[in-house]
């Protein structure tokens, strides 16, 4: 971005291309700030928290998000009536297609976000692998070539050494992925998952990688500016998940020395840099338990679990995207970013535990939290939810209801106040996961930081 241009990427007023907790968030720094915003919405949602919220709302179309939220017309049209000069994207949705950014570059509308170029390099993951080993960001040991022959890539995976992992190039949200535990089963993994990839993504290419056993999942948040400038707001430890879904994130991340932070925060600035990256993003590594660490794959978006860094930095992620877009340098330079206390998230889903998390809806004929009543200090505990008491939970989108976010001035202070804060949200009417958040929580194994990514896995009889 020249620096002629940037007084001209000023506005008043934005658009917020989503729904639930995050439209929430997004619009109540936006207020913060004094712009106006105009909220979007389905058939579904017509009467949504984000809608009640927002100076301006507009709908989009039916209640199926390739209708509405998925409809990249009808959001630049939106934002055309109501005067939006910006769209914030939030995550999922239209917030990582590359298409949608032309458009709006097109119709001089600013994006709260990258450039579609930075999303087109990280969007598929063998051409972002080539683009990092080149910023000499490590990567895991493994093959993402062009040649796709059967015999090339057996005999590439026998190479790098069983277990290993086949990776759909085009893939993501877990698809297209499959554990080789022998070279035995090779050929009928690699069958499986060409299939699959096939099917979700229109692409066969295939890259395979060294199947770590035991890593966590540490990632780093990357800011930079379109003056050149990059920062690392530091880490968060995203390891307990289930079915490569996150349900608890810290951070700091445990046990991080100063040597390793500053070497993967860098290598993350690095990252982001090699593809001119703006905005916000974030960068995923393995960290594998003798502390090397390997680049996974960078979201070129705000992430779900970014209050935890906020909590821990004290800053709001959401002003500095605000500010970027505007064409403003970066609050604050790398040194003046400093780490305070312990941050924890759960995300909060109607969805139930006892039936293999088969998602809930209803009414939601109470949902509230009384941090008085805890003796929770409001400092240290934030509620962020896209639903009030009252509010209708449909099947149509995500089922994540809310997150808990909790600080405290250690990681111990800060796992007893998640505890005390989980105990004290009252939800009535929808099903949710609480029980097994506090099941999390209370782990004695999480408690140790005995942390990888397959922490559920490992301790399903104490959890379910
Ligand atoms: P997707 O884009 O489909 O989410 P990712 O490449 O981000 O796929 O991987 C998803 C998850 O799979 C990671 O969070 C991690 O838990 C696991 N994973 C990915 N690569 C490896 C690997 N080489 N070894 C072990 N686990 C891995």
């Amino acid at each position: 971005m020249s620096q002629t241009t940037h007084n001209t990427k000023r506005f008043d007023t934005l658009l917020v291309a989503n729904r639930g907790e995050i439209a929430c968030r997004v619009m109540r720094t936006a207020r913060a700030v004094g712009l106006r915003t105009v909220a979007v919405y389905s058939d579904a949602d017509a009467n949504a928290r984000h809608v009640r919220e927002a100076d301006e709302a507009i709908r989009l179309g039916p209640a199926a998000a390739r209708e509405s939220y998925l409809k990249v017309e009808a959001v630049v049209e939106a934002a055309r009536r109501s005067g939006a000069g910006a769209i914030h994207p939030g995550y999922g949705f239209l917030s990582e297609n590359g298409a949608f950014v032309e458009a709006l570059d097109q119709a001089g509308i600013v994006f709260v976000g990258p450039p579609a170029s930075a999303i087109a390099a990280m969007g598929d993951k063998s051409a972002a692998k080539s683009r990092m080993a080149n910023a000499g960001v490590p990567l895991v040991p493994g093959y993402h070539g062009d040649d796709q022959d059967d015999a090339l890539l057996k005999a590439e995976a026998d190479k790098i050494g069983y277990p290993v992992l086949l990776k759909a190039s085009a893939g993501g949200g877990g698809k297209g992925m499959r554990v080789v535990e022998a070279a035995a089963g090779f050929q009928a993994a690699l069958d499986g998952c060409r299939r699959e990839s096939q099917a979700a993504f229109g692409d066969q290419r295939m890259l395979i990688e060294k199947y770590l056993t035991q890593p966590r999942h540490v990632e780093v948040q990357v800011f930079c500016d379109s003056h050149g400038n990059g920062v690392y707001l530091f880490e968060r430890d995203c390891s307990v998940q289930r079915r490569h879904q996150k349900v608890l994130e810290e951070a700091p991340a445990p046990g991080m020395s100063e040597g390793l932070r500053r070497e993967m925060g860098e290598a993350a600035v690095r990252a982001a840099k090699e593809i001119g990256y703006v905005g916000a993003g974030t960068v995923e590594f393995l960290l594998d338990i003798d502390g090397s660490f390997f680049f996974m794959e960078m979201n070129t978006r705000l992430q779900v679990e970014h209050p935890v860094t906020e909590m821990i930095t004290g800053q709001d992620l959401v002003e500095w995207q605000l500010r970027v877009a505007m064409g403003e340098r970066l609050p604050l330079a790398q040194d003046e970013l400093t780490i305070t206390g312990h941050s924890f998230e759960a995300r909060l889903y109607a969805e139930d535990p006892e039936q293999d998390f088969l998602p809930a809806t209803g009414t939601l004929t109470r949902f509230a939290m009384d941090l008085e009543g805890a003796g929770l200090d409001p400092a240290r505990v934030r509620l962020d939810s896209g639903v009030e008491t009252g509010d209708a939970v449909s099947m149509h989108y995500d089922p994540m209801l809310a997150k808990l976010i909790v600080h405290g001035d250690d990681r111990a202070q800060a796992l007893a106040t998640l505890n005390r804060a989980l105990a004290a949200l009252d939800v009535q009417g929808v099903v949710t996961n609480r029980a097994f958040l506090q099941r999390l929580a209370t782990h004695p194994a999480f408690k140790a930081c005995e942390l990888d990514t397959r922490f559920i896995e490992k301790h399903e009889e104490t959890l379910f």
